[in-house]
């Protein structure tokens, strides 16, 4: 058996390689076909109508955050369970950060807590929210999308944990995440951590062709050699910078990988959905442990799988001294430093506290084999039972 057993390990294959070195051998590295083929099949995959693939996920937030015009000075409320960039993508635009409880079942932004918090404030106060689905867990964003409507706010989503995941409406329709029914732009990344990989990678998807073209115009420089866009016509050498932009390019090379690797997406959400089985009835009847919640109208892709322990620092070193690297996922965003110089403090959000001290998440992806689950089961078990 491969030991040790990392949390979360990328899938290559080797259709996976040859697609990589071809794109080597071809014309483009980068600004290629390969760029738009990956959009087509991503934006198929999450049921998107646009795509906009960029180098990572924090560079698509932060165009994403552009096009939904946040300024300085402006509030946008966001969890506080989720990596630096879901807030930070607020902060590059001069965005004040409102962070929200989370919680304590589904462990997404509590919307109860978010009602509170707006009805608090005067409307107006708050232009948008940042929501994350967290672990693979789809937000029921039909509810959030009424919330964000009667306070005239945008959604936007990070769902670099849910490509894949989805939630049935209340119309009776999967709706996916990247679909952009209810949200205004989703947000995904393929880091190799994550569900698809494409070594550095994201994807911001939206159903609104405005947003979409602020993207791309932000992905690259602002510049645009679209005819019907510019000011005034040249020679076909002739591009216009219009905007602010950046160079937030991915590269074909990239871009090859990532098409390549749809061809399993699916099917690897499924595989994950398989361990996350047999994880759970290892742990059904056994006391002293909090397997991940699922309600019964949503497919929850599980880029993580999260246990609630109450000696978590006793397990995750008792796995570790077994060769088993279990992670610790969040810690609780309000309270780096960076965010409680900005007037955060402990104690302000206690259901995200309280999930940080208990929380662990197990060995997940697609290649885990079941000898090496088997073992990650019975390691936990054994210690539950001293
Ligand atoms: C990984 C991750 C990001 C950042 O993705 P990059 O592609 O590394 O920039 C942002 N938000 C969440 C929730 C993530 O898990």
């Amino acid at each position: 058996m491969e030991l040790p057993i990392p949390y979360g390990h990328q899938y290559i294959s080797d259709d996976d390689i040859q697609a990589v070195v071809s794109t080597l051998k071809s014309d483009y590295l980068t600004c290629g076909p390969a760029i738009p083929e990956f959009e087509k099949v991503f934006a198929e995959y999450v049921n998107a109508k646009y795509a906009v693939a960029v180098c990572n996920a924090t560079a698509a937030l932060h165009i994403a955050a552009m096009a939904l015009g946040v300024k300085p000075g402006d509030n946008v409320i966001c969890t506080p369970l989720t990596f630096a960039s879901s807030a930070n993508c607020i902060r590059f635009c001069g965005g004040n950060v409102k962070f929200v409880d989370i919680d304590p079942e589904t462990y997404l932004l509590d919307i109860n807590k978010l009602k509170e918090t707006l009805a608090a404030a005067p409307k107006g106060t708050y232009k948008g929210m940042v929501l994350v689905d967290f672990a693979g867990y789809p937000h029921n964003m039909e509810e959030y999308r009424k919330v964000a409507d009667e306070y005239g706010m945008w959604i936007l989503e990070d769902a670099c944990h849910a490509p894949g995941a989805w939630f049935t409406d209340s119309t009776g329709e999967k709706v996916y995440c990247g679909s952009g029914k209810y949200s205004d732009i989703t947000v995904f990344s393929f880091h190799p951590v994550k569900h698809i990989t494409t070594g550095e990678g994201g994807m911001a998807c939206t159903q609104n062709k405005e947003l979409y073209d602020k993207m791309a115009l932000y992905r690259t420089h602002g510049i645009t050699r679209d005819i019907s866009k510019l000011q005034r016509q040249d020679g076909l050498w002739y591009y216009e910078m219009q905007e602010l932009g950046y160079n937030y390019r991915i590269t074909d090379m990239q871009a090859a990988l990532g098409t390549s690797q749809m061809k399993r997406a699916r099917k690897n959400v499924e595989i994950r959905r398989e361990l996350v089985k047999k994880y759970n009835d290892a742990f059904k009847d056994i006391p002293g442990i909090k397997t991940p919640y699922e309600a019964s109208n949503v497919y929850h892709a599980y880029h993580l799988y999260i246990i609630q322990v109450e000696d978590r620092l006793g397990l995750y070193n008792f796995l570790r001294e077994n060769q088993i690297f279990a992670q610790v996922l969040y810690y609780p965003l309000n309270l780096m430093p960076y965010y409680k110089n900005l007037g955060n403090k402990e104690g302000d959000l206690p259901v995200v506290e309280e999930y940080y001290k208990h929380c662990l998440a197990l060995p997940m992806f697609p290649t885990l084999t079941k000898e090496q689950q088997n073992l990650v089961i019975e390691k936990i078990l054994k210690f539950l039972s001293r």
